[in-house]
């Protein structure tokens, strides 16, 4: 979809009334704001396109900010993925930016909150906290250290840092409101003792500023102008503003938080806490294995970033929670790679055919073009000789004629070649056919002139020449769950939906122009689907990936015969 013709999302509105109602348009800035636990998945992909698509529109900054503020669970490698991943997506950030380079600023802001009475320390347990908490119809209880002196705070807060305190001894809390409706603000934690090293900060600090502090008041050192969230952060809302208005400079600019639905896609799970698991657990490769609803995981699977940002484009930007299915996701990869991807020749079930008034040791190379769609991707030759292979189901000894395959008595095109009558079979002792016999007709060479005219042949059959092919590892993938939405039974773990079958690693042989491809290649084995070559490709070992199969295929095969 072109940008300009796409109509505006409420997020966009809203900018736009901002900008009406005087809100400077250099003053603009976004941000997408991941924390560094894990590899992006499609869900990032909706969150990356309306941020950065926001900066293109506007001609503004947008920062990629690191939500660091968990130790336990944050790693460089995972900085790294992610950066990797909002690159390939073809975008570019203003700067990169860690919420861990202002801990220095969030310490700071503390200390003055302590000040001025509106944060102590609770020397209590997390228990005994999480009992004082009362329900959302029941007010809480204050905390009997709420009203600690002021000095004895900033002295134990001085304390913490210095690391004289184990996990959990004290946490800094924001006094604000037990009895409030809003659960989050009744005297959130602020600050919690955590004796872990940091990917960046390493051994600077023990004391970790909570999330919720830490995210809106990063927003406001960067100056972000729209601070725009998933929904489960409305509630937090409150909270953010409580917090910036402890620290706003009135000349500055405030940010405005805003929430949007997140997206949920089917027969997956998009959370990097769960994804995590399917890792950990073996249950897949890795986060990049091409089953991983992950943006590494589908590049791995020959998606292009054009697809998904289509993807992100067409299911736009929602109020609420919805499941997006699947197939709208394939449908923008087989669209793309539809215009892109060169057609080549493989099978992947192999069925030997021998044309046997072909010349024995006999070859020739056939024109092949290489995109239908498009005259300027060329051709290249694909060689035929007297013993091909073709698909075990493009062939029945008797078929009603709906089928328009090979069937004994009847002709076939091989793509590119010559037609062929399918004469008689050989069965192994179970009665299954190991090998078919046909002869061909010389003269009826595709594109060598009027021929086809001259006799109408319904089908027409991909095919590899069984001296000439080169055998592959073809990698079939399915859904990962059998559950449209997995994660969202009351009394079941996601994990049981898994598919076992979502993987299915076969032998295929294909055309030879294929022998030097390149990982990350991308090409359609006609009327089968499209493929890309996996890193695991080796020089002498090829890997294809499916990434999607074709819904329409050239051929006129009707599967119900
Ligand atoms: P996860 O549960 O996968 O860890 P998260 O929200 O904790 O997701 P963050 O790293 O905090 O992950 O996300 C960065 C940004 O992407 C946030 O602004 C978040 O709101 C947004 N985002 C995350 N998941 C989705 C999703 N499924 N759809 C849309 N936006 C999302
Ligand atoms: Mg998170």
């Amino acid at each position: 979809m072109n940008e300009s013709e796409r109509p505006l999302n409420f997020l966009e509105h809203l900018v736009e009334e901002d900008l009406k109602n005087g809100f400077p348009k250099e003053d603009l800035r976004f941000r997408f704001p991941p924390e560094p636990n894990g590899y992006l998945h499609i869900g990032h992909a909706s969150s990356i396109c309306l941020n950065f698509g926001l900066g293109l529109r506007y001609n503004a900054p947008v920062n990629l900010r690191f939500d660091d503020t968990n130790p336990a669970k944050e790693e460089q490698r995972f900085v790294d993925a992610i950066k990797r991943d909002v690159e390939w997506l073809g975008y570019e950030w203003n700067t990169e930016r860690y919420a861990s380079d202002y801990f220095q600023q969030l310490y700071d802001w503390a200390v003055s909150l302590i000040k001025e009475g509106k944060a102590y320390i609770d020397s209590q347990t997390s228990e005994e906290m999480a009992t004082q908490k009362g329900n959302p119809t029941e007010p809480g209880i204050e905390s009997p250290f709420r009203n600690r002196p002021v000095e004895e705070n900033l002295q134990l807060f001085e304390d913490m840092k210095a690391g004289k305190f184990e996990e959990g001894k004290h946490v800094l809390r924001a006094k604000i409101d037990m009895t409030s409706s809003n659960m989050l603000m009744r005297d959130p934690i602020m600050y919690r003792v955590l004796h872990k090293s940091h990917h960046r900060t390493n051994t600077d600090w023990c004391i970790y500023p909570m999330y919720d502090w830490t995210h809106g008041e990063s927003d406001y050192i960067e100056q972000v102008s729209h601070s725009l969230c998933t929904l489960e952060f409305a509630m937090h809302r409150e909270l953010y503003d409580w917090f910036l208005n402890q620290v706003v400079d009135e000349n500055r600019v405030r940010p405005k938080q805003r929430e949007f639905a997140r997206r949920n896609l089917s027969h997956t799970v998009v959370s990097k806490r769960k994804l995590a698991r399917l890792v950990e657990d073996g249950v897949v490769d890795s986060w990049d294995d091409p089953r991983m609803p992950t943006i590494s995981g589908l590049r791995r699977r020959g998606y292009s970033p054009e697809s998904i940002r289509n993807f992100a484009d067409t299911i736009g930007i929602a109020k609420r929670d919805n499941l997006i299915d699947v197939s709208l996701l394939e449908f923008q990869v087989r669209d793309h790679l539809n215009k892109v991807a060169p057609r080549v020749m493989g099978v992947l079930n192999p069925l030997k055919v021998v044309i046997t008034n072909y010349p024995e040791g006999e070859e020739e190379w056939l024109d092949a073009e290489n995109n239908p769609g498009d005259e300027s991707a060329g051709s290249r030759k694909v060689p035929l000789s007297r013993e091909i292979y073709i698909e075990k189901e493009d062939f029945r000894e008797e078929a009603n004629k709906k089928f328009f395959r090979m069937k004994l008595g009847k002709e076939v095109r091989l793509k590119n070649g010559y037609i062929l009558m399918a004469e008689s079979c050989t069965k192994d002792s179970d009665g299954n056919v190991i090998e078919v016999q046909c002869t061909y007709d010389p003269k009826s060479k595709s594109g060598s002139g009027s021929e086809e005219s001259l006799r109408k042949v319904k089908g027409t059959l991909h095919w590899v020449s069984i001296k000439h092919a080169v055998a592959a590892e073809v990698r079939l993938y399915d859904r990962l769950f059998t559950d449209e939405s997995p994660d969202t039974h009351k009394d079941k773990d996601f994990m049981e939906f898994v598919n076992p079958d979502s993987l299915e690693v076969i032998t295929g042989y294909v055309e030879p122009s294929l022998k030097d491809s390149k990982s990350g290649d991308q090409m359609q084995f006609q009327r089968i689907g499209y493929f890309c070559v996996d890193p695991d490709t080796t020089s002498d070992k090829l890997v294809f990936n499916r990434t999607v199969g074709l819904r329409d295929s050239w051929a006129k095969i009707q599967e119900k015969s």
